[in-house]
């Protein structure tokens, strides 16, 4: 029988073929991985809905969307400011890819020793497997890793739709300045792809949608100080990586949902894990749907993840943005400034990290700290050894990629170091 999304993935030019068998690959690793857990709670049941219809019902909520009019834009990163994005009734999606797929056609176009993550959304896209960036009408890249830059340019030669925002090395004030002026031509260009102006009120609008969403992770990370946790790291980080494809009000709800049920918990006491179980903080490069291979290991071994110092996590929703302004630019500026606040390892100096690690790893009451690179990612591999030196707990380093062939071994050393905690 012909899947009912079909018509849409051929008119987007999916490898049809290619693309059932990931569908396939990725029921599969769900079940196993997520369907396995004990003692979930209730709440996952939305989420469990949304990763089953990842291909589905959300592109064709995207498709009609675009169909109506709706720009279309996807990135990479966390310094996009979607708020511009809401401000012109615009669709933003995250675009990173979690899983090796196609990495032989990727590598025709970009070396072998490239991150993961850069060689997956090549290679989903070159292997026609993400219906996503087919219906992009914008691509943002930005400035942060020297990878990614190359990337993109390679990426515009095929996609046709790259655009690039650049992002200052430092945050001194000529930084500042360069990346203010950054998001004011940002402003311009969304003007341009919707042919709509950005307003007050619009501004206004997309600020209050994404601080609501924020506010509903900065909830869920807090419930996770709990002890027993009440929900898995596993949960947690699907919820984070659903934040960046789900529609914005609905995932917002249903995360306060979700945090309801599991405020319910912690009153009574009841969890994931037994009390007293070792608590870990992640911290480190991104981990973009469906990479779920350190949280499927660490919780497999009887511990529980408390927190993802990363982007798909906390530096996604540390900080809010100022909703209190009277003209558009008073509004972007204070924007900008919000998003210049965010750690992430391709500045240098970038010393809040250290100072937001540590104040994790004591809110969190975490015993010990995983910081995870994804192999060539030099930024956060580099900045490995001041974390080391900072966080005053055991501290075990990772360095992997999305394959399956390490398993045995990262499981080796994760209970190796639980065993010292
Ligand atoms: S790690 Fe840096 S470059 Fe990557 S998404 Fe986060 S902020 Fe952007
Ligand atoms: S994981 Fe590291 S190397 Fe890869 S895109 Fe992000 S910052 Fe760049």
């Amino acid at each position: 029988m012909e899947n009912q999304y079909e018509a849409i993935w051929k008119e987007l030019g999916l490898n049809l073929e290619n693309h059932a068998g990931l569908l396939g690959v990725l029921s599969d690793a769900y079940i196993n991985i997520y369907m396995a857990q004990k003692n979930r709670p209730k709440g996952m049941e939305y989420f469990d809905f949304v990763v089953s219809e990842v291909h589905g019902l959300r592109i064709k909520e995207v498709y009609e969307a675009k169909e109506s009019g709706r720009p279309i834009v996807g990135a990479f990163c966390v310094y996009v400011p979607e708020e511009l994005v809401l401000a012109v009734d615009g669709v933003c999606i995250g675009l990173c890819a979690g899983a090796e797929v196609g990495s032989e056609e990727a590598e025709k176009f970009i070396p072998r020793n490239t991150c993961a993550l850069i060689k997956g959304f090549m290679g989903f896209k070159l292997a026609g497997l993400c219906p996503y960036v087919e219906l992009t009408d914008l691509i943002v890249g930005e400035t942060t890793c020297d990878g990614k830059k190359k990337a993109y340019e390679i990426f515009n030669e095929i996609t046709k739709k790259v655009y690039v925002m650049e992002i200052p090395n430092m945050k001194g004030p000529k930084g500042r300045e360069l990346w203010e002026s950054e998001v004011f031509r940002f402003r311009e260009k969304m003007e341009a792809l919707s042919g709509k102006k950005v307003t007050v009120e619009g501004l206004q609008k997309g600020m209050a949608l994404v601080n609501a969403k924020r506010k509903a992770l900065q909830r869920l990370s807090a419930l996770r100080a709990a002890d027993p946790a009440p929900i898995s790291g596993l949960d947690a980080l699907l919820v984070n990586q659903i934040s960046f494809y789900d529609d914005p009000v609905r995932f917002t709800q249903m995360t306060n949902a979700l945090c309801d049920e599991l405020e319910e918990r912690v009153k009574s006491g009841a969890g994931v894990a037994a009390k007293g179980a070792k608590r870990l903080l992640v911290s480190g490069s991104p981990m973009a749907i469906p990479n779920w291979k350190l949280h499927a290991i660490v919780e497999g071994s009887g511990a529980v993840i408390v927190g993802e110092e990363a982007c798909i996590g906390e530096r996604n929703f540390r900080d809010l943005s100022d909703e209190n302004f009277a003209t558009v630019e008073e509004g972007i500026a204070k924007m900008a400034g919000r998003y210049l606040s965010i750690d992430c390892a391709c500045f240098t100096p970038n010393d809040e990290r250290l100072g937001n690690i540590n104040a994790m790893t004591g809110r969190l009451s975490a015993d010990g700290v995983i910081h995870y690179s994804l192999q060539f990612c030099t930024p956060y591999m580099m900045e490995a050894f001041k974390v080391e030196k900072s966080v005053n707990r055991p501290f075990l380093k990772i360095e992997t990629d999305y394959s399956m062939e390490d398993f045995g071994q990262l499981r080796t050393r994760v209970e190796a170091f639980l065993e010292i905690l």
